[in-house]
């Protein structure tokens, strides 16, 4: 039998979101009078209290640990451990380069079309495989409009990016207020289409998912959700809740999925992830490699077993329920499919595949190469 969680008990204000920011555990002592902690679980949230990154675990997202269970997916995701301190090669601070692909302050761009505004440092959850960990959960909160009036102005002079990823931190832990002044400063900006959310509060915090935000937000559209399941065991009637409760005020929402070593790591959690996110119209978007972010190798499994698990799932799950697996290329230079490849052989107009279940079929293209030549020949003469 487990033990009852004293925070996990049902509390009056356990449904408010301030409640739950505000009962956050973000000590090592606080940990271990919830938790059974392993001793490299002890001394990792010693030194992550100590000037490491930052602890923090909502309420909500504290009910969802086995106790006792050092295994548990849930626990493995925020409870620091010792491993924190290892560096392997390869292991980067800013994996992304996003410091050098910083255009203006708080403002990262790596593609012509898109930009990312980091638009606060603080999150619900500090995730102990944050590709930010560099920057995220320093106390700074949410940037002011004065901090993000440069970010705004670059925008404004560069209108080929159409596509903004307002980030951090996570910009719903702000107040509606707040956020709603910054995402309408965004969506001012005449050459600015699509404006994207990119929050794990649905999963960490799905108290936050109000109708007063809903409704607030939206007017801004069009609005995507980028939303961070990692394990069907998130999907609680709250974080349900709050998915469909963005839905049905029209906001599109993704998942952008991290694959983690002895969380998520094999095909079945993540059918059962993936298809649990379709039933409440939310798209698995991305499976992402884990990126080298120092102090994370605990946590990052090697290339083959995404590429193993996505070759388990093609062809077994519906096409709307399976995401694209992507590594984040190291260094900044963006983010490429992964995975095997169905092409056998290419001979001129000839593909040949093999389809997931063994069988080589051709597909042919409906010009012979040669003739294709031909006819550029004669245009290019003419
Ligand atoms: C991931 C990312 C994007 C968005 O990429 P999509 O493939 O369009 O989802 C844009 N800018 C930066 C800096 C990113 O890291």
């Amino acid at each position: 039998m487990s033990e009852v969680l004293p925070l996990a008990a049902p509390h009056a204000d356990f449904d408010d979101w301030r409640w739950q920011l505000r009962h956050a555990l973000t000590s090592a002592a606080q940990l271990a009078a919830t938790l059974r902690l392993s001793a490299d679980e002890f001394e990792g949230a010693k030194r992550a209290e100590q000037g490491g990154f930052p602890i923090a675990v909502t309420p909500h997202y504290l009910s969802l640990i086995a106790p006792d269970d050092p295994n548990c997916p849930i626990r493995r995701q925020v409870v620091p451990r010792l491993e924190e301190s290892h560096t392997l090669a390869g292991d980067l601070v800013d994996p992304l380069g996003e410091v050098a692909h910083e255009v203006a302050p708080h403002l990262v761009q790596r593609y012509p079309d898109r930009a990312l505004l980091l638009a606060s440092d603080r999150c619900s959850v500090y995730c102990r495989f944050c590709t930010r960990s560099r920057m995220v959960g320093q106390g700074g909160g949410a940037r002011s409009p004065a901090q993000l009036a440069p970010a705004l102005q670059y925008l404004r002079e560069h209108p080929a990016v159409t596509d903004v990823i307002i980030s951090g931190g996570d910009p719903l832990v702000m107040s509606t207020e707040r956020l709603v002044r910054l995402v309408r400063a965004v969506r001012d900006v005449s050459s600015v289409e699509t404006i994207r959310l990119a929050t794990r509060v649905p999963v960490t915090l799905p108290q936050r998912v109000t109708d007063e935000l809903v409704a607030a937000l939206r007017p801004l559209h069009p609005l995507w959700v980028m939303t961070h399941f990692n394990h069907p065991r998130e999907l609680t009637e709250a974080s349900r809740a709050a998915c469909r409760r963005l839905a049905d005020a029209g906001f599109p929402v993704m998942n952008q999925c991290v694959l983690l070593r002895g969380v998520n790591d094999d095909p079945a959690t993540l059918t059962q992830l993936f298809k649990g996110l379709v039933r409440e119209r939310v798209r698995p978007y991305y499976l992402l490699q884990m990126d080298p972010v120092r102090g994370t190798s605990h946590l990052r499994t090697p290339l083959a077993v995404g590429e193993s698990i996505m070759e388990a799932l093609q062809g077994r799950l519906s096409g709307i329920a399976l995401p694209k697996f992507i590594v984040d290329t190291p260094g900044g230079f963006g983010k490429v499919p992964a995975g095997r490849s169905y092409v056998v052989s290419r001979k001129p107009g000839v593909t040949r595949f093999v389809s997931p279940r063994g069988v080589e079929v051709d597909y042919v293209d409906p010009v012979d190469p040669r003739d294709e030549t031909d006819t550029v020949r004669r245009v290019e003469s003419s």
